[in-house]
């Protein structure tokens, strides 16, 4: 995400940190460098020229000296992106035993059906009981769309793939949908904010009374985004903005920039098409992240979800006490996949996005396949050699049958021994405690110096 932007911001970074002296060689070329990134990113070109002016005159105060200086402008860079990303934090509230509605509207293929299968997914993780409700009766496939999403994830989805009157399907299901601590009603979209658009926006809005009316907006349209939340902001009343496909367009600094400068907020940020690519948006820790600073905060959300769930409390026993089987190894790790591909979870560790870069791709597009194919290798196996796999390195005869029951190599299984070992060597003792609780305040502290960043948490 933003890919290019982050390693010139990081360049950027690292140059101003580096300089002896902050001279005006120095800021020119690293105003420059500054200003190509930001406009390849899409940034309106205004803010970018206010930003440069700031720097300038920073470096050129002579009331600030030396490493003074350095962090001035490192501090004046950091709160100057935060605030063309959107200063403060907005968030979406919802109360246990309460309903809480979220609409989303949009143009066509802004990713409006995805999404609100993202955030069913998103909220049911976080123990509120949610439900679909698909009003778009326009797109003749729309409906099994949001069934297949919603199947997908195990979410509860109400649809009718008859009617054509979205209200008639919102008073069908009213009674039912009661039950349900948030509904997210997915609408339909048009090619143009046109008049028949708003109408039924507006009609919608009057029967069901959402408590969120989100625009979902695409971030491959750049600074365009500014028009659109605009005129829907004002044809509709929006409650705030979710950009999604910010993985595939390098023009995302615009979409975010713009939805900050009209004044809407950005909620959620989507990156990418399955269904946990999705991230509450949070301009400082973005703008931290982007700066290299990583985002601990929000990787300590996910590892303490994926550390806390039952799978992993057993695997933890399990190892404590020396019964640790190779299933239960097999299910710890798919646990953990719960985190997002590698690559994803890297990007969120501090120092390590920047590691990512020097990674080749197919080392980190392996890992899912190696599950497959440990999986297939567990399932060739004995309950006996499942229990106690370590009899396998003994006898080759097994591997081989193994492997080929499996249609794999016996390298593979050869790793899958390895990696399994590991772990419970590694476990033996027990885990630290605070493995459960993610990671402790030290063992952050570790990292960060690991990693020669400073850090703030
Ligand atoms: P709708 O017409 O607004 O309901 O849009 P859809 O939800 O059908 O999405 C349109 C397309 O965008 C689909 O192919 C989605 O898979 C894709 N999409 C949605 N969100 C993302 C995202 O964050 N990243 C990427 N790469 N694709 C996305
Ligand atoms: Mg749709």
């Amino acid at each position: 995400m933003l890919d290019k932007l982050a390693s010139a911001l990081r360049n950027t970074f690292d140059k101003i940190a580096g300089a002896i002296f902050i001279d005006k060689k120095t800021i020119e070329s690293v105003v420059r460098e500054l200003q190509r990134a930001l406009l390849e990113a899409d940034v309106n070109v205004q803010l970018v020229m206010q930003l440069s002016e700031k720097l300038r005159k920073a470096a050129a105060d002579e009331k600030i000296k030396g490493v003074e200086k350095r962090e001035h402008m490192i501090k004046l860079l950091h709160d100057e992106l935060l605030n063309i990303a959107g200063k403060e934090k907005q968030e979406i509230n919802l109360a246990k035993k309460k309903q809480t509605k979220i609409m989303l509207i949009g143009l066509y293929g802004s990713g409006k059906t995805t999404t609100a299968a993202k955030l069913g997914n998103y909220y049911t993780k976080r123990g509120f009981k949610s439900a679909l409700l698909g009003l778009d009766v326009h797109r003749p496939a729309a409906p099994e769309q949001l069934e297949q999403l919603a199947e997908k994830a195990n979410l509860s989805c109400f649809i009718d793939k008859q009617e054509k009157n979205a209200l008639k399907i919102w008073e069908k299901y009213r009674k039912e949908l009661q039950d349900f601590e948030l509904l997210v009603i997915d609408t339909a979209g048009r090619h143009d904010l046109d008049s028949e658009l708003v109408g039924e926006i507006k009609k919608l809005n009057k029967e069901i009374k959402p408590d969120y009316v989100i625009l979902v907006i695409a971030a491959d349209i750049g600074q365009a985004a500014k028009k659109q939340a605009a005129e829907f902001k004002k044809a509709c009343g929006i409650s705030g903005v979710i950009i999604t496909r910010m993985d595939s367009t390098a023009k995302a600094g615009g979409a975010l920039t713009a939805c900050a400068e009209t004044g809407a907020n950005v909620l959620f940020i989507s990156t990418g098409e399955k269904i946990n690519d999705i991230e509450p948006f949070n301009p400082e820790t973005f703008i931290s992240r982007l700066l290299g600073m990583g985002d601990l905060q929000s990787l300590i959300e996910k590892v303490k979800l994926a550390t806390g769930s039952e799978i992993q409390k057993n695997a933890e026993k399990r190892l404590k006490e020396g019964t640790f089987t190779l299933v239960d190894f097999y299910e710890q790790l798919k646990s953990m996949q719960n985190l997002g591909p590698l690559d994803k979870v890297m990007e969120l560790i501090p120092g390590l996005g920047k590691a990512k870069e020097k990674i080749p791709e197919n080392l980190l597009g392996t890992q899912e396949e190696k599950m497959k194919k440990w999986k297939y290798a567990i399932d060739s196996m004995t309950i006996h050699e499942k229990e106690s796999p370590e009899i396998l390195e003994k006898q080759t005869s097994r591997m081989q049958r193994i492997a080929k029951g499996a249609g794999i190599t016996t390298s593979d299984v050869r790793s899958l021994i390895k990696q399994y070992k590991m772990i419970k060597e590694f476990g033996k003792g027990g885990m630290p405690d605070d493995l459960s609780q993610g990671f402790s305040q030290k063992q952050i502290q570790k990292l960060a110096k690991k990693f020669g960043r400073k850090m703030r948490i």
